[in-house]
């Protein structure tokens, strides 16, 4: 059985809360150079983990003899965090500087998308690939393509190339009922990727899945794939295993934010609303048990669809055990 600490959320601005969670984790296993991956949020959304939370772990990792540099990789949809450069702007917009937060700020996948091939499918962003340990700091949230977005996701979705993004939204990507279309032009007018031609085919090597088109089409035409949902989390385990497979080292540690949590991601530009109050910090060894716990103290039916699949996957691919003790401090 895994153990997962645990602070409430009331308690997450006390004096050495945060500190006594890392510690309680095992912090000390963070050595040499450490990725804090984290999402530091699509412009405009507000929910994203904010830097005032960044600074005081980026200190723990610090005294505990680590070099600490917050990282996230580049998008594959055409937003502001597209490209190295578009994320540089974001992440500064949303306050994390370097000279704020004590750490440099790298985006993983460098100026030109550069990652290390791992597998057929997986290549894992350059500058996660060339740490010595990594804490994967995660904002629990609902996802709309996933269900649910934890450490798993964070890990698969966040910490690889464009290519590998692509590999696991081939199973989002949007399936078209000629009957229905009106012929309205609307799909095309908002895909950003080139993928639709004259008569509204998809054409599969341009589409990243995004879902745009969909949101667009009035008439129902286009649609998400039936089982997009069971099939995303699938592969979002599969990825994270092999990145955790893949990295040169083994010294990963995982902390959760179960705060501000909406039901979509920090993707998003909006939060209309949450999923339930604010809980506190999860921090574990375990990726499996630290997203086990997160959606059961968020409850399985806050979820659109069963947020599980992930973990139970991740679990088959030998990546940690769903058991676990949760240890209050
Ligand atoms: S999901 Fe739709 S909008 Fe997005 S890239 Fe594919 S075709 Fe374009
Ligand atoms: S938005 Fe829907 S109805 Fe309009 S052209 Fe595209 S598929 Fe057809």
């Amino acid at each position: 059985m895994s153990e997962v600490f645990f602070i409430r959320a009331a308690d997450i601005g006390a004096e050495n809360k945060l500190e006594s969670l890392l510690e309680h984790a095992g912090v000390d296993c963070l050595s040499g150079v450490v990725a804090l991956k984290m999402h530091m949020g699509e412009l405009n959304n507000k929910t994203y983990i904010k830097p005032e939370l960044v600074k005081p772990i980026v200190e723990v990792v610090k005294k505990h003899g680590g070099k600490p540099f917050v990282t996230d990789t580049t998008t594959i949809y055409k937003e502001k965090r597209y490209t190295a450069m578009d994320y540089y702007e974001t992440a500064f917009a949303h306050g994390f500087l370097p000279s704020f937060l004590g750490c440099p700020v790298l985006i993983a996948d460098g100026l030109r998308d550069d990652g290390v091939g791992v597998s057929e499918h997986v290549e894992i962003a350059k500058y996660i690939y060339e740490s010595d340990s990594m804490l994967v700091i995660s904002h629990a949230t609902g996802h709309g393509a996933s269900s649910f977005g934890g450490a798993i996701k964070n890990v698969a979705m966040g910490c690889v190339t464009k290519n590998t993004k692509k590999y696991m939204h081939e199973v989002t990507r949007p399936v078209l009922n000629h009957d229905l279309c009106t012929g309205c032009n609307k799909c095309r007018e908002v895909c950003k990727h080139d993928a639709i031609g004259e008569t509204y085919m998809i054409n599969f090597d341009n589409c990243i899945g995004c879902g745009a088109c969909i949101e667009a089409c009035e008439s129902g035409a286009l649609s998400s794939p039936p089982d997009m949902s069971y099939e995303l989390q699938k592969r979002l385990a599969e990825v994270a295993s092999t990145v955790i497979h893949g990295l040169p080292y083994t010294d990963l540690l995982y902390l959760n934010f179960l705060i501000n949590i909406t039901p979509f991601c920090d993707c998003a530009e909006f939060a209309p609303e949450y999923l339930c109050p604010d809980i506190g910090v999860l921090a574990s060894k375990d990726i499996v048990a630290v997203d086990m716990a997160t959606i059961e103290l968020i409850k399985v039916e806050k979820f659109k669809e069963d947020p599980a699949i992930q973990v139970r996957e991740a679990q088959r691919l030998g990546l940690g055990e769903r058991d676990y003790e949760l240890i209050e401090l």
